[in-house]
């Protein structure tokens, strides 16, 4: 395609993509038109795009607006769901337009030569990793088609994210012309638990004049202009294969992923799917039943892997205390949690618990994660530092340095409080820098931009336990709130705490700012627990999202 057409492709699909206009062909398709103005619109809707209104449960007068004929649901027992064990089925009626094995550096093809990563797609780095070398489907709905999403598995809702953006179309042209056109759409990622093949995230993604994807199990209507939610109920909801999970008002698609790494595809990609039809299948080759036939022989499934910088959920009833490498803590909302360094060295790190008078180990595998390169030009009196700065850095890491073994009685719950009100979309944490052409030590924090003078707010309730002026870090707070926890805050153009302090979560710390080596005004956030730096974007999401470790079926659990 030429580069001029492209780029007319590209302007268009931006010209339709804002949500306003999806919400305003929402409201007319709401609208309650009279029956002689309604019925024959949805006549030449259904002629138009080939709707097969025999198998709509009511008939084509029987809608009071457009909006609930195109959400209509279907006459009883219309999808058979398949009930095989072992097998995933489609959540959609669909054209597959992809189907394949996530690549384990998480990043899926869009189009030819188009790559998008699960993180931007989920929202979220920690509910990427279950599905590096997983299964991925790509399902669009046409607007002939029935618009309700089902469950593809039996499992358990544990969480649910709202993720909003610009609406492009998601038809061929959107698809071609805009880049990362999942990750830039408004979206619902719903995440379910399953027994059979570890975590399985359905991605309801809107379209242009679409809009307003529906849960069926909660209250969240999208494209109100709402910001990013993501929500765990206080119990799982149980779901069965067929259970419808949400609506889309208008034209769609949903991505399909699912950590279970024996599966085979059974449908190729173009193909047209049905609800409850099977798209995976457990291979059963011979080389699963030579392991089965000598199990006792077979090497142990090797420790599922976890990456620097995340953190391990372990999830058990009656968990009396947990234990990482000499540290020793309590369980955190019905799990053992363990954060992993950033810098840890790859290779094993084993856990620990008592549950129930009885001991239990599990082990981890550290695994190499190549996190973003990062380049910065920078002025020389910031990188290449006078012995006098490199007395001083090394003063100020000493100092902060005492930070870390700090163990008080814990004073947080997760998910933390989020430190600026709207929370922007953050990023940089664990980047490898590279300053003025020389590596440097990779980036600890999250790194939130936002205008100078916001307020910068406390994730939890806390002591101050110091107050700097710091080379790096500019006006730097940091705040204990047990267990090992300490928050920090960089950069502030105004500290309005002082050491010693006692912090009420969401009491104000001071004020966004581009003190010390900061190339403009932005928050640096950092976490330390227990001494590891971790991704803090881990820590304000819902626990239930965090990586989860079944020592029986690897990373991804049961419960
Ligand atoms: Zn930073």
């Amino acid at each position: 395609m030429s580069g001029a057409r492209t780029a007319l492709e590209r302007i268009a699909a931006t010209a339709v993509s804002w949500p306003l206009l999806s919400r305003l062909v929402g409201r007319l398709a709401d609208l309650r038109l009279p029956r002689p103005l309604l019925l024959p619109l949805i006549r030449a809707y259904v002629r138009a795009y080939g709707v097969d209104l025999s198998e709509a449960a009511l008939p084509a007068d029987a809608y009071p607006s457009f909006s609930a004929f195109f959400t209509r649901r279907l006459r009883e027992a219309a999808r058979p769901i398949e009930t095989e064990p072992g097998v995933v089925v489609s959540p959609s009626d669909s054209r597959l337009a992809a189907i394949g094995r996530v690549p384990e550096d998480g990043r899926l093809e869009q189009v030819k030569g188009e790559r998008y990563s699960l993180e931007a797609l989920l929202g979220s780095s920690g509910d990427a990793e279950a599905f590096r070398g997983g299964q991925h489907a790509t399902l669009y709905l046409s607007p002939s088609m029935y618009h309700r999403v089902h469950s593809p598995v039996d499992g358990r809702i544990v969480a649910w994210r709202y993720v909003p953006g610009l609406l492009f179309p998601v038809n061929g042209m959107g698809v071609r012309s805009v880049p990362g056109l999942f990750t830039r759409n408004e979206r619902v990622v719903v995440l379910i638990e399953t027994e059979a093949h570890g975590r399985v995230a359905v991605v309801l993604v809107g379209a242009t004049n679409v809009g307003r994807i529906q849960l069926a199990f909660a209250e969240l209507e999208t494209n109100r202009g709402r910001a990013v939610g993501g929500f765990a109920p206080p119990q799982p909801v149980a779901v069965r294969r067929g259970d419808e999970l949400g609506v889309f008002n208008l034209g769609s698609t949903v991505v399909l992923l699912v950590a279970d790494p024996r599966l085979e595809p059974t449908f190729e990609q173009g193909s047209l799917v049905r609800v409850g039809q099977a798209l995976w299948r457990r291979a059963l080759g011979l080389a699963a039943l030579a392991l089965s036939a000598s199990a006792l022989a077979a090497a142990p499934a090797p420790p599922p892997k976890v990456r620097p910088g995340s953190l391990v959920r372990w999830p058990g009833d009656g968990i009396e205390w947990c234990a990482a490498g000499t540290e020793r803590f309590e369980p955190l909302a019905g799990a053992c949690i363990v954060p992993v360094d950033l810098l840890h060295a790859a290779g094993p790190l084993e856990l620990r618990r008592q549950r129930a008078g009885r001991l239990e180990t599990a082990k981890v595998s550290v695994g190499r994660f190549d996190y973003p390169v990062q380049r910065l030009t920078l002025p020389r009196s910031m990188v290449e530092l006078s012995p006098e700065d490199l007395a001083r850095v090394r003063r100020e890491n000493r100092e902060m340095a005492r930070l870390w073994p700090l163990r008080t009685p814990r004073r947080f719950s997760l998910p933390l409080g989020a430190p600026l009100e709207p929370l922007p979309e953050g990023g940089h944490f664990g980047n490898r820098r590279v300053i003025n052409g020389e590596a440097r030590s990779p980036h600890g924090g999250v790194d939130f931009s936002a205008d100078l003078g916001v307020p910068v707010r406390a994730a939890a309730d806390g002591t101050v336990v110091m107050v700097g002026k710091h080379f790096f870090g500019g006006n730097a707070v940091f705040v204990d709130h047990g267990d090992g926890l300490v928050s920090q805050y960089f950069h502030l153009s105004k500290v309005d705490v002082a050491e010693g302090q006692e912090l009420a979560r969401g009491a104000l710390v001071g004020e966004v700012g581009a003190t010390g080596r900061a190339t403009g005004p932005h928050l640096h956030f950092g976490i330390r627990w227990r001494g590891a730096r971790v991704d803090p974007a881990l820590l304000l999401a819902p626990p239930a999202a965090l990586p989860c470790l079944d020592p029986a079926a690897g990373l991804g659990c049961r419960r």
